[in-house]
Formats: C-alpha cells, sequence, structure tokens
C-alpha cells in the first residue's frame, strides 16, 4: 500500500488502491474545521477587475467584435481548456497516459494561455484535492460550500493543514520534466505573454480589430470563461448530478459541466478511478473532447501508454459501492443472468 494512504481519503494512482474493483478500504472522513479565513486582497482585487472586465467582453463578444475575433477566442478557449484538461490534468496530475516531446510542448503553451498557475503548480493541487478529498487537505475542499470550492479558495490563505500534508507528496514525476521545469522557472513572463500580450495583439494586426474588442474578448472574456468552467468541475460536479461509481464520495456525473469543460464533468467516475486517461466510462462520446484529443495523438504514437480501467472492474464497483443509478445492466442487458430474469417479480409482464 502507498505511504501515507492510511489518512488518505482517495485514491491518486493506480498503485494506491487496496481492492480488487481499485479503491481504498477505509470509509471517506469528509470534515472542515472552522479555520479563520485570512483574505489575500491582492487576488480579491485581481478577480473583481477580472469579472468585471470578462461581462464587458461578453457584451463586445456579442455585440462589437468582428466575427474573426469571436472565432479567435472560441479556438483560445479550447486551446487553454485542453492545456488544463489533457495536460495539467489528465497526463501531468495523473499519469493516465504519457507524451513524447513535441506534444507535451503543445501542451505546455496551451496550459500557460490558460493561466492556472504553472503546471508543477496545478499538478500538486490537484494531487492533494484527491489524497485528501473534501477535507481540510483539499485545496478546494467542497465541504466548505459552493463558493469556496469554486473560487474561494483563491481568494483566502491555504489553511494550514494543506501545507503539512503537501510536504509528504511526491513531485519528482513533474520536476524530471525540462519543459515543465521551464515553464515554472519563467512563468511571469511567459504567462502574460501567452495569456494577454498576443490574444490582444493578433487580432488587431491579423485583421483590423480595435485594441478594446481584442483586449476584453480575446482576453478577458475567454480567460473568464474557461477559468470558471474549469471552477465548475471543482463546485458543480462536487454538488449535483449522480454517483453510480461510488456513493460514498461528493463528486457526482455532471453533463452540463462536461460540455463546457471539454469532458471533464464526469467526476463520480474521474474520483473513482483518477489514472483512466478518458475520465469517464463512456470516453468517445461527443462531449468528451479531450479523449478525441489525445485518441488524435495516440494514432501516431505522440500519446502513448494510456490507461483506462476494465469493464469488469467498472461493473463489480458499480455493484459494490454504486448509488443504482448507473444506465448500464438493467434488466435484460447482455450482463443479466437468466435465472436472475426467472425468478424476478414482474407484474402485467408483456415480452415484444
Ligand atoms: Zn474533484
Ligand atoms: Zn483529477
Amino acid at each position: 500500500m502507498a505511504p501515507n494512504s492510511s489518512d488518505a481519503n482517495g485514491v491518486l494512482f493506480e498503485s494506491d488502491a487496496a481492492t480488487p474493483d481499485m479503491a481504498i478500504p477505509n470509509t471517506p472522513v469528509m470534515k472542515a474545521d472552522n479555520y479563520p479565513k485570512k483574505f489575500v486582497w491582492r487576488n480579491i482585487i485581481a478577480f473583481a477587475y477580472l469579472h468585471i472586465a470578462a461581462i464587458y467582453g461578453g457584451y463586445l463578444f456579442l455585440f462589437s467584435a468582428k466575427w474573426q475575433t469571436d472565432v479567435f477566442a472560441y479556438i483560445l478557449y479550447v486551446m487553454s481548456g485542453l492545456g488544463i484538461t489533457a495536460g495539467a490534468h489528465r497526463l501531468w496530475a495523473h499519469k493516465s497516459y504519457k507524451a513524447k516531446w513535441p506534444l507535451r510542448l503543445i501542451l505546455v503553451i496551451f496550459n500557460t494561455l490558460a493561466f492556472q498557475d504553472s503546471a508543477i503548480d496545478w499538478a500538486r493541487d490537484h494531487r492533494m484535492h484527491h489524497k485528501y478529498s473534501e477535507t481540510d487537505a483539499d485545496p478546494h475542499n467542497a465541504t466548505r460550500g459552493f463558493f469556496f470550492s469554486h473560487i474561494g479558495w483563491l481568494l483566502v490563505r491555504k489553511h494550514p493543514e494543506l501545507k503539512k500534508k503537501g510536504k509528504g507528496l511526491d513531485l519528482s514525476d513533474l520536476y524530471a520534466d525540462p519543459i515543465l521545469r521551464f515553464q515554472k522557472k519563467y512563468y511571469m513572463i511567459l504567462m502574460p505573454i501567452a495569456c494577454f500580450v498576443l490574444p490582444t495583439v493578433i487580432p488587431v494586426y491579423g485583421w483590423g480589430e480595435t485594441w478594446l474588442n481584442a483586449y476584453f474578448v480575446a482576453a478577458m472574456f475567454r480567460y473568464a470563461f474557461i477559468l470558471n468552467v474549469t471552477w465548475l468541475v471543482n463546485s458543480a460536479a462536487h454538488k449535483w448530478g449522480d454517483k453510480p461509481y461510488d456513493k460514498s464520495i461528493q463528486p457526482s456525473e455532471n453533463i452540463s459541466v462536461a460540455i463546457f469543460a471539454l469532458g471533464e464533468g464526469f467526476h463520480n467516475y474521474h474520483h473513482t478511478f483518477p489514472w483512466d486517461y478518458k475520465t469517464a466510462e463512456l470516453g468517445n462520446n461527443k462531449i468528451n473532447f479531450t479523449t478525441t484529443f489525445i485518441n488524435f495523438f495516440a494514432r501516431f504514437g505522440w500519446a502513448y501508454d494510456l490507461k483506462t480501467v476494465s469493464d469488469e472492474i467498472v461493473q463489480s464497483r458499480v455493484k459494490r459501492t454504486g448509488d443504482g443509478t448507473h444506465p448500464l445492466w438493467g434488466w435484460g442487458d447482455k450482463d443479466h443472468s437468466k435465472e436472475e430474469m426467472d425468478a424476478a417479480i414482474r407484474i402485467n409482464p408483456k415480452d415484444e
């Protein structure tokens, strides 16, 4: 068993699992103390400005900007989204697949465009989120409420428990990658260029957009939009939705979030099987664009060693810990045994 797993709430990697259907043996303990909130005013002011600017940017997106700028902002949203979902999340935080350096370079550029801190820092916070889910050591502990898990966690000082337990986290695999080290070292130069300067300059010189439209639409509105979409995975997908895989945890299957988060809303599955590169059982559906992106690069070997969970393991886990909402294995499915069907009480039966 992995070190510290006795006080951890969630499985982080496949090796943390201690049961045949990939769970840890202990029941999750969800808790939050009344740790006084120490405000970080610099962040409060920055996020307040960003959101006011983004609302104005949304207005300009609809009524003022050129169509090329709107399309450009949309493309940047998808690129920055993939920098988080396919990069920081599935590749770096969870090691759910491997990537050759050209793909890692693409993902690190996308990730810098997203401005959610360096991929190393993002992956560190996210590993804490899975390992100590819904406790004081979870950076966006959802038991402290929707607002805290959405944006509030970035407006206050970190909980001391997070700092204490964070020291035991192994990040050596991330620091071993020169591309990630380079991004972290030069983050305060690279990030403003990728997230704000280029998205503003390109529309102005590319197709004669005004500075005002370019800045508020392609930089501010686009940045705030993908930021909130990412946060919804921590807030909404930890609150609303079914729990077909494990009913003892808060993360839920939230399709509305998945649509905007490029496939990252199937959160009950993801917290149950975090090393699955699809972050969902039905990974190849149209909603899961991140999986399509990884599959595309897997075709010519830039993405490889893609890990996924077998049907048998999913099925046994669904039966043991699910809340009964799983859409498969209903009446008459291929796995439904004849004896069980014959033995069932059927009222007013009619076989077509
Ligand atoms: Zn989560
Ligand atoms: Zn995750």
